[in-house]
């Protein structure tokens, strides 16, 4: 984020040295935002409907003594950046009873299988028993893949080698956790170079045969606002309940973290920040837009 809150500093720039914000005051900051915006990828109507909400706010706020316009600016800027990103952190939907079933779906190479192994990790060290299930029947290794990454955070793969359809693995693994009462379930499901019928169908039927209490879809940062409308087409058609943003740490320049949950509607739940498995971390709103500010 560091072009992003570069190019941000010149819009505070300009209003610091008037008495207050005004519509005049405020046009030449609202350009360098919607440019910055635009630099970072973040798609064209979430950036218009954003620096429109800026403004607003913006000129609707009370004249506080000793607030600098500046400040005042930075502020608006805030809280528009983390109600854009979906406000608060959302979090793994909890089951009324049973395990937890993460079904984890997304496009080859997004890293979806290490980020089923992540959040393995990551619910194991709250101290619940989880089970990998491995339906990724398609890409070579990729069971291997999973099993591997099990042993690694010593955490038990549930898998019937990729002869087997992934519905039916996945039942027989659910099956498996509910007998040996595992607290949560995470099902690596197949993925493919892009979206076609096939893939969705596969994941429908998956999906209705575990009932899964989340559906997240991994999605890689570096494809920008093409992450949002990604994550928009799973949700049309396998109604996800949010996204995980993958290679935070490459030079992504923000517009797939900015635009998800506004073109989408679901909330990023989780970001994968690095290859080792320890480098995932729930997504939090107001620390990413204080991390964008500088
Ligand atoms: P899949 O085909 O979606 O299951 O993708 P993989 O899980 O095999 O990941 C593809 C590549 O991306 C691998 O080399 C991973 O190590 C790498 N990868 C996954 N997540 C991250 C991440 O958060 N940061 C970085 N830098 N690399 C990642």
């Amino acid at each position: 984020f560091d072009g992003l809150s570069r190019s941000l500093e010149k819009a505070w720039d300009s209003v610091r040295k008037d008495g207050k914000l005004t519509a005049d005051n405020i046009k030449g900051p609202l350009r360098d935002i919607r440019r910055a915006l635009l630099e970072a990828d973040v798609s064209l109507p979430v950036v218009r409907r954003f620096v429109s909400k800026v403004e607003e706010a913006a000129l609707g706020e009370r004249v506080v003594k000793g607030v600098a316009p500046d400040q005042k600016l930075v502020k608006v800027v805030y809280e528009e950046l983390k109600s854009l990103m979906g406000g608060q952190q959302a979090e793994l939907v909890q089951p009324k009873y049973g395990p937890s079933v993460i079904l984890m779906a997304g496009l080859q190479g997004t890293g979806k299988t290490t980020a089923a192994g992540k959040l393995a990790l990551f619910l194991k060290k709250k101290g619940l028993k989880v089970l990998l299930v491995a339906t990724d029947v398609y890409r070579p290794a990729a069971i291997d893949q999973l099993v591997t990454l099990g042993s690694k955070i010593d955490v038990p793969v549930f898998e019937l080698g990729n002869k087997v359809a992934p519905p039916e693995i996945a039942r027989q693994g659910l099956e498996k956790a509910k007998k040996e009462e595992f607290d949560a379930v995470i099902v690596d499901t197949a993925g493919r170079l892009q979206i076609d019928e096939r893939l969705m169908d596969e994941l429908r039927e998956t999906k209705r045969v575990v009932n899964p209490t989340d559906t997240l879809l991994v999605v890689d940062a570096m494809t920008g606002q093409e992450a949002a409308a990604l994550v928009k087409a799973f949700n049309d058609a396998v109604d996800i309940t949010g996204a995980v943003l993958t290679k935070m740490d490459g030079d992504s320049r923000g517009g797939a973290a900015l635009s998800i949950n506004e073109v989408s509607g679901r909330p990023i739940k989780f970001v994968g920040t690095g290859e080792k498995m320890e480098a995932l971390e729930p997504f939090f709103p107001e620390r990413m837009a204080s991390r964008i500010l500088g």
